[in-house]
């Protein structure tokens, strides 16, 4: 198909419409009349004077320059980009969920109180939590709860504790989130084999220690065997466990947050529960918590006295409100949606599935790119460029050059403690042709990187726009048309 690059502004001609306004049923008043002078326009606005069809083509064309889950691969480590059933954008849409007004009476919206009861449930089991607040709607946002239910916990029993323990290989938001709290971040070092140096986090541990935060399997993908030592560590030490559940993904229904030790942890619904994801939000959080805890979190919470459903917000202890209302409500809808769909046998498969198809990735990949680490992955795998370097050849180059071959890049340059980083999670939704035909591209650049490394450093060349110099892109984005 040909695909326009004129801007909307050079296309049309004078007097084009793409739509018929009615005559104007009031009385016409003079601009001058109303707007102080030197607000007025000297002449009129250069707007585009188009008709419909070339509208809807303009629009259509823009938006197939993008890239998105629906369009092709999107293995971004970190991210779980799968595939979002559509049939969730249906239950959302019902009427009776769309058009509810946050201020109703309880009693009028008795469904959307089950619901969002059941996901409480349904999460809590999930995670091996005893109770669960909808209202975060992001995972950074899940994780400033969990910290702040964490802080009230500690004041309650009088205790001043202002660290929190973070692994090197964290998630950025991570130590921001104990910054934003208040907290003081105290990293320590993995091991080698990408797993807490229990040492380490012995000599940095004490009375001081609010919490650690980690996400298992960690941002490598890699299973923390440790974890029982770990929270052992913690625990004598007085402090509590937070789970960054941003990679639940690998562990549904196979082993629970709340089984491994951990006191606190943060759902992404828009990972791992298949709701879209992306472009800002919306999204949703939903932080659960061992019952010592249950008092601190944000008002109201969901109860059922086996008749009825209501909204507790008699709740003394409360962190208060952390969202207007219940969090994102069509998010949790979608994400509901999903889990009724799968079943707990369905989730275990998911996780199981997208283990499997991380590892079918690594270990197809591994010998013509370098592995840092010499084990099983969980649902998404570190690579590096370290093979291609001295073609000098970095992981953009191949990033960029994938956009050649119509595939999302990875994530890149993360996890930081990786050099060269290049991390895959294709994810349970990915068929076994996709995974092949991604292989066989990874496996075709790394052969351009050997016989002809210029083509790789020079990609992308398929694209709308080539190689970006990114920083000046964000700093000073060219937004504005130029009349050429
Ligand atoms: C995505 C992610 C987060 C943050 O979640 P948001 O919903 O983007 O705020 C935190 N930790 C890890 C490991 C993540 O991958």
């Amino acid at each position: 198909m040909r695909k326009s690059k004129a801007l909307v502004f050079e296309m049309g001609q004078p007097g084009r419409r793409a739509l018929d306004l009615p005559e104007c049923d009031v009385p016409a008043q003079d601009a001058a009349a109303l707007i102080p002078e030197k607000y007025l326009r000297r002449s009129p606005a250069a707007l585009p004077e188009i008709s419909q069809l070339e509208l809807m083509r303009h629009y259509t064309g823009l938006s197939q320059r993008n890239f998105g889950v629906d369009s092709g691969f999107y293995p971004l480590g970190s991210c779980t980009m799968k595939y979002n059933p559509k049939i969730n954008e249906e239950a959302c849409r019902y009427a009776g969920f769309a058009m509810l007004h946050p201020l109703q009476d309880p009693d009028t919206v008795q469904g959307a109180l089950e619901l969002l009861y059941n996901m409480e449930q349904y999460l809590a089991e999930i995670a091996g939590m005893d109770a669960v607040s909808m209202q975060p709607v992001a995972g950074a946002h899940g994780e400033l709860t969990g910290i702040k239910v964490i802080q009230a916990y500690h004041r309650h029993r009088g205790e001043a504790r202002n660290k929190v323990i973070v692994p090197d290989s964290a998630h950025g938001t991570n130590p921001a989130t104990a910054g934003v709290s208040g907290l003081e971040t105290v990293e320590i070092k993995s091991y080698a084999d990408g797993s807490i140096n229990l040492d380490a986090l012995r000599a940095v541990v004490g009375p001081d220690t609010a919490a650690l935060m980690l996400t298992n399997p960690s941002t490598l993908g890699l299973f923390e065997k440790n974890i029982e030592a770990i929270a052992e560590i913690v625990h004598d030490a007085g402090g509590l466990l937070y789970y960054d559940g941003a990679n639940a993904n690998a562990i549904m229904g196979i082993v629970r947050p709340g089984d491994m030790g951990f006191d606190v942890v943060h759902f992404n619904l828009h990972k791992t529960f298949s709701t879209p994801h992306g472009g800002g939000g919306p999204g949703s959080g939903p932080i659960g918590v061992k019952k010592a805890l249950a008092p601190f979190l944000p008002a109201p919470l969901v109860t059922f006295d086996g008749e009825k459903y209501a909204l507790d917000f008699d709740r003394p202890l409360s962190i208060g409100k952390v969202h207007s209302f219940y969090g994102n409500f069509g998010v949790i809808v979608r994400a509901y949606a999903y889990i009724r769909a799968m079943g707990p046998d369905g989730l275990r498969q998911a996780s199981e599935d997208a283990v499997l198809n991380a590892n079918y990735c690594l270990a197809r990949l591994k010998e013509k790119y370098h592995s840092p680490f010499e084990r099983f992955c969980m649902h998404e795998c570190v690579l590096t460029s370290k093979k291609q370097k001295p073609h000098g050849v970095r992981t953009l180059d191949i990033a960029k050059r994938l956009l050649d071959h119509g595939y999302h890049p990875p994530t890149i340059y993360f996890p930081l403690i990786v050099e060269e980083a290049l991390m895959i999670e294709p994810t349970e939704t990915e068929s076994k042709e996709t995974l092949d035909g991604f292989i066989a591209t990874m496996l075709t650049i790394a052969k351009e990187a050997e016989e002809q490394p210029e083509m790789v450093k020079s990609a992308p060349h398929s694209t709308v726009v080539g190689r970006l110099d990114e920083a000046t892109a964000a700093r000073k984005p060219v937004v504005r048309w130029k009349k050429s």
